[in-house]
């Protein structure tokens, strides 16, 4: 489990300080904000769909290091996904760093994502590994509301 542990605090690491797919929204993508009041994380994700297909999608904001690590490789593992399938690893994904669920399962479709189940060990940082997915729904729903994990 140390050697998981490593990991999870390399990636983080590595993608809090250069997330990927960070920039403003593009023209015609749908965006949402979404705001973690428990930590101050405030985020953006912009989304461009293509008959069903998740075409892009790219973030932009400040929030901590678990906040935007989570939305970078959010962008990454979303990016020519269905919506369908979106939904499932976002299932997966909330049931693995909460602890519910079935963890073979989970773990098996989530591929890179399967880093934050590290996480589990701090509660009160689940809502910064979620918000960017919050966000992602809002985008979709192009709702004008902000998103909050409140
Ligand atoms: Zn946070």
């Amino acid at each position: 489990m140390s050697e998981f542990r490593e990991l999870y605090q390399e990636v983080i690491l590595d993608h809090g300080k250069n997330p990927r797919n960070f920039r403003e929204a593009a023209e015609g993508e749908r965006t949402a904000y979404g705001h973690n009041p428990l930590c101050g994380d405030k985020i953006q994700v912009h989304v461009a769909m293509d008959h069903g297909v998740i075409e892009n999608v790219a973030f932009h904001g400040q929030g901590c290091a678990i906040s935007t690590a989570s939305a970078s490789m959010m962008t990454q593992t979303l990016k020519g996904k269905t919506l369908e399938a979106a939904e499932t690893m976002f299932q997966s994904f909330h049931n693995l760093i909460t602890g519910t669920g079935d963890p073979e399962t989970d773990l098996a479709g989530l591929g890179k994502l399967a880093v934050f189940a590290g996480v589990r060990e701090f509660p009160v940082r689940v809502k910064c590994a979620t918000l960017a997915w919050h966000t992602f729904k809002a985008a979709l729903t192009h709702s004008e509301e902000p998103a909050s994990t409140e």
